[in-house]
């Protein structure tokens, strides 16, 4: 029988790929929430997805109902933009935990699997080489760094989705995107500092300012990956093939595309001069060096390096990912610069 998949802040980043994906790949039916819908226009009439706008702090009966129509249930909604964690706290905490935490209650009440986005971010500035699921400590600064109340918000809903694994049986899985990216992250035509994760910004910053800066010289690191990797590893989440996923907790990364913040503005420089377009463009392009403090205040805090263990994943899962940086970041510059372009004729 279809499984009857919930998916709310299904116009999100990874809510739109999964059910762009689950259309052309599976036989299961979307029921999706989201306060917008331009990144699922194109699968708004496709028999299998119901598409309702709301917002999950409002249209609550909507989603109990739903809860307990469904088979599986992703909530999805999040702030999950570091310059919001320090701008706007208390949002990160009322909408990640608040808000969701009504939710995860609601599978516990109605007996429904809930497959929950934890974060990379809930291993904090643990140093170990790569981050395990079920070994590594997650290591957070002060208080006053507000940076981490989205860690800590995401921390605290992983433990209670535990506990109401062992204590109410919760048939749950977390999963840990690491700096996922591809086409539909972010905003390329938001300007504004801080608004977009760190590939979005780049890409917006050589297109609508000539500089790209870099936060306390760009040597933090990170494992980039990518949206469709990152949809498989979902798809496999969700089959659940024996049982596979229960109760477990998934790095869904890449290792492979481990590169210095530095090495990621050269990358996105170098591939914009291929566009021909865009190629006067890149080579005007500045890239300068700020401080931590001028760019995001004093309430932030950075990870230096963040690798993934993609152990569990490969051996519960069978999943690796494929895409290399190289390949993920000519994806999203096709789909935004060849719009762009396609938008000026
Ligand atoms: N960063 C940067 N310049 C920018 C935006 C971000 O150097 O214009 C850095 C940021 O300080 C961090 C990294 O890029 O070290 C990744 O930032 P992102 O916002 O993508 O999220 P994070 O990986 O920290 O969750």
């Amino acid at each position: 029988m279809s499984q009857k998949i919930l998916i709310l802040g299904v116009n999100g980043f990874i809510g739109s790929a999964l059910t762009e994906a689950i259309v052309n790949k599976t036989d299961w039916e979307v029921y999706g929430m989201d306060m917008a819908n331009d990144k699922i226009e194109s699968n708004l009439s496709h028999p299998r997805v119901n598409f309702v706008e709301g917002d999950i702090t409002i249209n609550k009966e909507w989603i109990e109902y739903h809860v307990k129509k469904c088979d599986v249930v992703l909530p999805l909604v999040a702030i999950a933009t570091p310059a919001l964690y320090v701008q706007d706290p208390l949002r990160v905490f009322e909408l990640d935990f608040e808000a969701n935490l009504e939710i995860v209650r609601q599978c516990v009440r109605y007996n429904k699997r809930v497959i929950f986005p934890s974060t990379s971010e809930v291993y904090g500035m643990c140093e170990d080489e790569a981050f395990n699921e079920e070994t590594s400590n997650l290591v957070l600064g002060p208080i006053e760094k507000q940076r981490w109340i989205y860690s800590c918000s995401k921390q605290l809903l992983d433990r209670v989705i535990y506990a109401y694994g062992i204590h109410n049986n919760l048939n749950y899985t977390l999963f840990r995107p690491f700096n996922w990216l591809g086409p539909k992250l972010d905003n390329i035509n938001s300007t504004k500092e801080g608004s977009s994760r760190v590939v979005t910004q780049f890409i917006a910053d050589v297109l609508h300012k000539g500089e790209i800066k870099l936060v306390d010289g760009g040597n933090r690191r990170r494992s980039f990956t990518d949206i469709d990797d990152g949809i498989s590893a979902l798809l496999k989440i969700i089959e659940n093939k024996d049982g596979c996923a229960t109760r477990r907790i998934f790095n869904i990364g890449n290792p492979f595309n481990d590169v210095s913040i530095k090495e990621l503005a050269e990358l996105i420089l170098d591939q914009i001069k291929t566009y021909p377009a865009y190629k006067e463009i890149a080579e005007k392009t500045t890239i300068i060096n700020v401080g931590s403090e001028d760019y995001y205040g004093s309430h932030y805090q950075d990870i230096a390096r963040r690798v993934p263990s993609i152990e569990n994943s490969k051996k519960f899962l069978g999943w690796e990912p494929k895409v290399s940086l190289k390949d993920s970041l000519k994806k999203t510059l096709d789909y935004h610069l060849e719009r762009r372009t396609s938008e000026l004729d």
